[in-house]
């Protein structure tokens, strides 16, 4: 193939990744574009398997079917519940990759066409050096940001009697080693750069708790994605190149919209341990709470407020999806509309577990779009709603977020479900969400609890509502 074809090729296939994320940041295209990832991917594989100095062994071919299966695999039997866990168990291994290859270029440098060994271009090495401490950093990084997504518990996992300054020193340690490096090409300097990077991964994510993950994760998407990109520089490979700025541009861009939804800046997440030690805390001291008495209806309770109502705003957290209840929900809010009532979503842009989890449930069970809407879009409307349906969710609601300080989620912008004549919190328990901050709204006066799982109760409000009910 001409060099001129390929480099067509590639661009063709860049174009299809941008199209993809296009595609990918509404629910309503992104089928679409998904298709245009594929197409790309498909594209840039191909051609680079059809490069002249290309010998495709039977090797190659096995492992990209091993691990293609293992994709396609782990893709159909993953949970909903468990794909921020499955995002950041893929970046560690795109943060692998990168060091592999820069190691597998420092042995063999003629083969990629950088120099000789002991004499690699001063540009390669830098590239080979910068790709291989944001891989290093992305793939220890990612796996505690997957155990800690997964709730595993572990010594290693927490965070160390002044683990800031010991990231601080570490942290320039790794500069020196990378400036040693680069310029003297030194093998001991590689190693050691690649061990101390390794644990910087590990320590940078220690810190950072609980409700912080998402920002984490996507954090660690653009890592692995600007580790790429210095990896193909190195191999002069300009799909992977573009792939990966565009990985990283758009992981830096998702993680400083997430971080706008949760008020809080970039350095406050990395710094601050949200949703740790405090949220723990607070979880602990709101235990006496909890004796407090609660108002808790059934659904017919439910079904008979929500059939008289005019408006209902429905709030689905991760409850709706570890109950799966979207399917149950959408019926519900069918016969409601047959009833009367406007219905509408209100989405908060850190409910369930990753951004977009709502979004896709509802799109999933055929939810119109249109009844969809943004927490900026619809939180003015709760005065003027005669109830606010809280399904599984807690944290997104909690007025602690606007008015106590001290609490892990302060800050962050919410729901302002109180506002509504009635609260409807479909939840099994009191327990806290993943904050461990004790919600005050389960104990207003216009608050009903409805305790159960989420997909359950719906089945009972439908049944109540279609039925007749009161
Ligand atoms: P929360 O974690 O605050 O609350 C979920 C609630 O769902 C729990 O209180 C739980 O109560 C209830 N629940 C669990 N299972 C069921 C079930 N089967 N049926 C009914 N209820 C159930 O969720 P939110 O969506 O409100 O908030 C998201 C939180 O997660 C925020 O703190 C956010 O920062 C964090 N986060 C967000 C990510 C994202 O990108 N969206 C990623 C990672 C974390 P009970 O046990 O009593 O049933």
């Amino acid at each position: 193939m001409s060099p001129t074809l390929s480099a067509l090729l590639y661009l063709a296939a860049s174009v299809a990744f941008i199209m993809s994320l296009r595609g990918l940041s509404s629910p309503e295209t992104a089928r679409a574009g998904n298709f245009w990832g594929i197409a790309g991917m498909a594209i840039a594989i191909v051609t680079t398997l059809v490069q002249p100095n290309m010998h495709v062994s039977f090797w190659m071919l096995l492992a990209m079917a091993i691990g293609g299966g293992a994709g396609l695999f782990i893709a159909a039997r993953i949970e909903m519940t468990a794909l921020p866990q499955l995002v950041a168990a893929f970046h560690s291994l795109v943060g692998l990759a990168a060091v592999l290859v820069a190691v597998a270029a420092f042995y063999s440098p003629t083969s990629f066409g950088i120099g000789i060994p002991g004499a690699i271009k001063l540009g390669s090495l830098i590239e080979m050096g910068l790709g291989t401490a944001i891989g290093a950093i992305t793939f220890s990084g990612s796996i505690v940001a997957f155990a800690k997504l997964q709730g595993l518990r572990s010594p290693a996992l927490e965070p160390m009697p002044m683990q800031h300054p010991i990231n601080a020193a570490l942290g320039a340690t790794c500069v020196v080693l990378l400036v040693w490096f680069c310029l003297t090409g030194d093998e001991l300097a590689l190693w050691l750069l690649i061990a101390a990077t390794l644990v910087m991964g590990w320590f940078l994510i220690i810190p950072i708790g609980g409700a912080d993950m998402p920002v984490v994760v996507s954090m660690l998407n653009s890592y692995s994605g600007w580790a790429a990109c210095g990896i193909g520089f190195t191999l002069q490979n300009t799909a992977l190149i573009v792939t990966g700025a565009l990985v990283g541009s758009s992981g830096a861009i998702l993680s400083y919209v997430m971080c706008r939804g949760m008020n809080r800046s970039i350095f406050n997440v990395i710094l601050g341990g949200f949703g740790t030690d405090a949220g723990a805390g607070a979880a602990a001291g709101g235990a006496k709470k909890e004796q407090r008495p609660v108002k808790a209806g059934s659904a017919e309770d439910a079904a008979f407020i929500m059939k008289n109502a005019a408006s209902v705003i429905i709030v689905p957290g991760y409850g709706m999806a570890v109950a799966q209840a979207q399917h149950a929900l959408r019926e519900m809010a069918d016969l409601l509309k047959k009833e009367g009532a406007t219905v509408r979503y209100a989405i908060h842009p850190v409910a369930g577990r990753m951004p977009g989890h709502m979004n896709v449930l509802l799109a999933e069970a055929n939810v119109p779009y249109d009844e969809v809407l943004e927490l900026d879009e619809i939180n003015r409307d709760f005065a003027q709603t005669d109830v606010a349906f809280v399904i599984g969710a807690n944290d997104v609601t909690n007025p602690a977020a606007k008015t106590d300080p001290k609490s892990p989620i302060y800050g962050m912008p919410i729901l302002d479900v109180e506002k509504a004549k009635t609260v409807l919190f479909v939840k099994r328990s009191m327990a806290s969400g993943y904050a461990g901050v004790d919600n005050e709204l389960f104990f207003r006066d216009n608050t009903m609890m409805l305790f159960g799982d989420a997909k359950k109760v719906c089945e009972e409000i439908v049944k109540s509502v279609g039925g007749g009910g009161h």
